[in-house]
């Protein structure tokens, strides 16, 4: 029996809100849009953005700016990274984090995964002393925590500064613990098809005094520094403000305006990302053939995409289910195509960078699918998504195999 085909926009997202949209009128009519236009003594909308968000995360300290990758780059920067210097990351992440370790200068060295899409700790601590590398750049890429404390444990025996790459897991937790909280620093990304929907922005967060303050100038804080609504005290400043190259990469107040009462919603929006995951997940579980990630109970996730691994599946084969799927109106992602696509690509189209040899994430790239799960969609639409992800996953030669 044929399914109806599905209709509505995998890329489509909610509206501003009308509250969101009144901030940001205001901010037009001040016509201050720039975040240091405030009197002295005044918070900016950009500061009160920074301070509500290092509330949130539970930080000392946090800084506003232009994107999440530039967040990164800003990372590794004021985390001292020097050039040339080896920057270990997970092999399955998105292009601008390898981007990110390029900009500043340094030599992205892949780490395999495992099939539940999260750093493989055992080749994690295997390149780590290959390559006496300083700095593991941890990609929680679609929202996938490995476990946090064996890999914070890893990390410190190992004397690695851990930067957290939460484009996919701001409002996620790790055993209560919020993702972001594990590392010296980490970054979030506010572009439109994160958490929060600002067109572009960055968040960076850390408790270290002293990288905030270089993170704060190197973005572009000219002498203004006083003016952030969560940054270390003046003194902290003395030398790294004139040791510290400006790099203009700020957030304006017009953004932050419409960030603010989103930041508001984000608990209630993870609950709605969450119960339409929920409703794939528990179809997609009963196709033979398919294999979820395993989601730990320590683990609380925002699901806002949803992925799913077909092991072993021919080309051929993924081909064809990507055809079937997209006439009925499915947009999947498949990392297994040879050449890149819109947002997806993979390690062996990142030709900056030495070739590196990794088998096993190869091996789980080949049968990887991966969607987007659209708050615009009801959980009712959901299940019908599901619906038709199983009824072409049944015309495969899968799970039959001996
Ligand atoms: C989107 C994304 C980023 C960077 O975000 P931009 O704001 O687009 O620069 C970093 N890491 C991952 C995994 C992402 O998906």
């Amino acid at each position: 029996m044929a399914l109806p085909k599905f209709t509505r926009s995998f890329t489509q997202q909610e509206p501003i809100s009308e509250e969101a949209i009144a901030a940001a009128v205001e901010v037009m009519r001040s016509g201050r849009l720039h975040r240091y236009n405030a009197e002295p003594g005044e918070m900016s909308v950009a500061s009160e953005l920074e301070r509500a968000f290092a509330d949130y995360q539970g930080s000392r300290y946090c800084l506003a700016c232009a994107s999440g990758g530039y967040a990164l780059q800003l990372a590794l920067r004021a985390a001292g990274l020097e050039p040339g210097e080896p920057v270990l990351t997970n092999a399955f992440t998105l292009a601008p984090v390898p981007g990110a370790i390029a900009a500043a200068g340094g030599r992205p060295v892949l780490v395999e995964i495992t099939e539940d899409l999260v750093v493989d700790l055992d080749d994690l601590a295997a390149k780590a002393d290959a390559t006496g590398a300083r700095f593991f750049l941890a990609s929680h890429m679609r929202g996938h925590l490995a476990d946090m404390e064996q890999l914070a444990a890893l990390v410190a025996e190992r004397g690695l500064t851990m930067i957290e790459d939460c484009a996919h897991t701001m409002g996620a937790t790790w055993n209560g613990r919020k993702s972001g909280a594990f590392g010296k620093v980490a970054c979030f990304s506010t572009q439109t098809y994160k958490h929060m929907n600002s067109g572009e922005g960055g968040l960076l967060t850390t408790d270290d005094p002293e990288l905030a303050a270089r993170a704060i100038i190197l973005s572009g804080s000219y002498m203004l520094y006083e003016r952030h609504g969560a940054a270390p005290s003046a003194d902290v400043f003395a030398s790294i403000r004139l040791e510290t190259p400006n790099n203009s990469g700020r957030m304006d107040n017009l953004r932050a305006a419409i960030l603010l009462p989103q930041l508001a919603d984000l608990d209630t929006n993870i609950a709605r990302w969450n119960a339409r995951y929920q409703a794939v997940e528990m179809r997609l579980r009963q196709v033979p053939g398919l294999k979820l990630p395993v989601r730990p109970p320590e683990e609380h996730y925002v699901g806002s995409s949803i992925q799913f691994l077909i092991p072993d599946i021919q080309p051929n084969d993924a081909r064809r289910f990507m055809r079937q799927v997209s006439a009925s109106g499915v947009e999947l992602k498949w990392f297994g195509a040879e050449e890149p696509s819109a947002f997806t690509s993979t390690h062996k189209s990142w030709a900056y960078m030495e070739p590196q040899s990794l088998p096993k994430t190869d091996a789980i790239l080949a049968g990887l699918f991966d969607m987007r799960i659209p708050l615009t969609f009801s959980v009712e639409d959901c299940r019908q998504v599901a619906e038709i992800i199983a009824a072409s996953a049944a015309n495969l030669p899968i799970g039959r195999a001996a």
